[in-house]
């Protein structure tokens, strides 16, 4: 019998990563215990996954010499963040397989692909206009009405690319706010619970989901992971789907992370997917036998996929600012697992590191709470 599945990548094989931030740096830690080398491409100097790798090509995104260089030096090139532009992964393609594929970057870097896809796979979203002016903003309020969110299509994070509208908000002034990109205006929903899963896919199709988690943001950044969401089976187990669903018909080989609002009356709607390791998964480093970041390495080189299995509750709580100061208190804490991203200046709203509090299985987290 014949297979199109590519031979893993071994372990003393070098894993390339594109983007240097702290999710790369997690990933490059992880794959160092597998035995493979990480060499990281990023315009940032003295990045937080830099200081863990072997090799880092700094330079931009056009750089086509840097670009083959880096390519040529590793066996296999992933990212650890979507906003890629499609011809530097093109041009890298030529020197290493790149997974996940560029399809599932161009899927996660717009907001309008990213709905569509999930639409049509018949996956709820909350409703959704799309506006390139201040008028065709006055056109879909008539439809989405207020309250409603204004949203970049690309290129937001961390609430940023968003301006809320209100009744008597004046539809000229929140386009001006948005800076005149192309944007969609999207309903309001009055959730219960903002919950995540992540889904691992190897190249050959095989997929593994870690348990299903609450999310809960302070200023439109992830304050909180609550490990387990306090959710029903069937709720969790529509979440997985949906998260596998999405993998599947992306042809997806990495990690999949997507996040999906509860609504009142026990509806599951996504709000946005990424196709890399997410801060919503940080909880697995302590929470369970194998962490996302191992998961991705494991993913992206054609490994077998450990067990997604938890073996503890977790609360995993971002640290923000100037949060990382508290830093000598925390690792008072024997139950509090310190994770820093190596990051000199702690700016107002950057995360500078993250603790994962402990709790044995099946008791409720208090704590942060
Ligand atoms: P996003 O960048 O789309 O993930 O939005 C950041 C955060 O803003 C989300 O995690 C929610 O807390 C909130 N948010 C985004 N979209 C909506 C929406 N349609 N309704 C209610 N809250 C939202």
């Amino acid at each position: 019998m014949t297979t199109n599945i590519p031979a893993p990548i071994a372990p003393g094989s070098t894993l390339g990563i594109v983007g240097g931030g702290q999710l790369g740096r997690m990933t490059a830690v992880a794959a160092a215990e597998l035995g493979y080398a990480v060499h990281i491409f990023t315009p940032e100097e003295n990045s937080p996954a830099s200081k863990v790798a072997a090799r880092t090509y700094v330079a931009d995104y056009d750089d086509d010499d840097a670009i083959k260089a880096f390519g040529e030096s590793v066996d296999v090139i992933t990212f650890e963040f979507e906003n890629i532009p499609a011809e530097t992964v093109k041009k890298l393609s030529a020197s290493a397989p790149v997974r996940p594929c560029y399809n599932c970057l161009a899927i996660g870097q717009d907001r309008v692909k990213e709905k569509t896809f999930a639409a049509d796979l018949g996956i709820e979203t909350a409703p959704w206009e799309i506006v390139k002016s201040a008028d065709d903003l006055r056109e879909a309020l008539k439809i989405i009405g207020t309250p409603s969110i204004l949203k970049t299509t690309t290129l937001g994070y961390d609430g940023k690319g968003q301006v809320r509208l209100r009744a008597d908000t004046d539809p000229s002034e929140a386009w001006d706010a948005l800076g005149g990109n192309v944007g969609i205006l999207e309903g309001f929903v009055d959730f219960t619970m903002e919950i995540s899963v992540i889904t691992a896919r190897r190249p050959s199709g095989a997929m593994a989901t870690f348990d299903v988690v609450e999310n809960r943001h302070k200023n439109g950044i992830l304050d909180v992971t609550i490990a387990p969401a306090d959710i029903s089976s069937a709720l969790a187990e529509d979440a997985c789907a949906i998260g596998q669903k999405l993998a599947e018909a992306m042809d997806m080989v990495g990690l999949l992370a997507v996040e999906l609002f509860v609504t009142k009356d026990g509806h599951l709607l996504m709000n946005e997917m990424a196709p890399r390791p997410h801060n919503s998964g940080h909880w697995t480093q302590d929470g369970c036998s194998t962490s996302q970041y191992e998961q991705f390495v494991r993913a992206v080189t054609g490994l077998p996929l450990g067990t997604t299995q938890r073996h503890s509750d977790v609360v995993m709580k971002n640290l923000i600012g100037d949060d990382i100061n508290d830093w000598a208190n925390i690792v008072k804490n024997p139950d509090d697992k310190l994770h820093l991203y190596g990051k000199s200046e702690a700016r107002a709203g950057r995360k500078m590191g993250h603790i994962n509090r402990l709790y044995a299985k099946g008791s409720q987290p208090k704590g942060w709470l």
